[in-house]
């Protein structure tokens, strides 16, 4: 299993940067965790978008699944779609149509965003939507997926993503505040891609997010075996958010950085 961080930026993008996107590819089968703003075209650099088995949304914050619109207007319009030849490509009875596993909600969410211009099936006509339950356990291709709540300012779901052909398990933790919740549901993984948002807490008292200290502390009380800290603005010092998470997780943690790869 291999996982390219093609987005990596909170809710504002580095320069030049994406947000939320992680492409996850085990033999033949691929999945996009996540379609934030951005993510897009950095997964045009790295992949053919219509060979992308399903995409999978984390929760329905703006940086997570933005790109969804863009995504679509691709899947429906390029020429290599159309049923009759446009442009010198030949022409298809069978466009691609990649499933979109969504949390609950995104139905009327991408409806309401695309009826403002009136185009409220957008999504769903370029994907096959379907909404996932906390529960749920679904396979794409070789791989499997499973999800747990945790805290966010809205319905977030942490995503485990493991490997039928390897058993190799990442899990994602999403957006979060500290929480007991992913420390169980990443327990002993063996990738844990966290984020690490806040310099510091915020100061209003009320959690949404992660420093990268509450991050690798997270780790550590999972055992998770490897640590990526993500979701990490480039105005941040990634030394001193690798220092702070390593020093909390106990061995060196990675910061995710743009097109970089990861093998597990
Ligand atoms: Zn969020």
């Amino acid at each position: 299993m291999r996982l390219t961080v093609l987005g990596k930026s909170p809710a504002w993008q580095d320069a030049g940067g994406a947000c939320s996107g992680y492409l996850i590819e085990d033999g033949a089968t691929a999945i996009l965790l996540d379609c934030g703003n951005g993510v897009f075209g950095k997964l045009r650099q790295r992949r053919d978008y219509t060979l992308i088995d399903a995409v999978v949304i984390s929760h329905l914050h703006a940086d997570h699944f933005f790109d969804l619109f863009p995504y679509s207007y691709g899947l429906l319009l390029t020429p290599r779609q159309q049923p009759v030849p446009v442009a010198g490509h030949q022409g298809t009875d069978a466009p691609s149509r990649p499933r979109l596993i969504a949390p609950p909600g995104a139905r009327r969410m991408l409806r309401s965003i695309g009826n403002s211009w009136g185009d409220g099936t957008l999504a769903e006509s370029a994907f096959r939507l379907e909404e996932y339950a906390t529960e749920s356990e679904l396979e794409v291709g070789t791989l499997r997926l499973r999800f747990a709540t945790v805290p966010h300012y809205v319905l977030t779901h942490a995503v485990e993503v493991s490997s039928a052909q390897s058993d190799r398990r990442l899990t994602f933790g999403a957006d979060c505040r500290p929480n007991d919740e992913l420390v169980e549901f990443a327990r002993g993984t063996d990738l844990l891609l966290v984020e690490a948002t806040l310099p510091r807490p915020e100061r209003t008292g009320v959690r949404g997010h992660l420093t990268p200290g509450e991050a690798g502390e997270h780790a550590r009380r999972a055992g998770a075996a490897r640590v990526v800290l993500t979701h990490i603005s480039d105005e941040l010092d990634a030394e001193w958010a690798r220092e702070e998470g390593s020093r909390a997780f106990g061995s060196p943690v990675e910061i995710a950085r743009e097109g970089e790869t990861y093998e597990l």
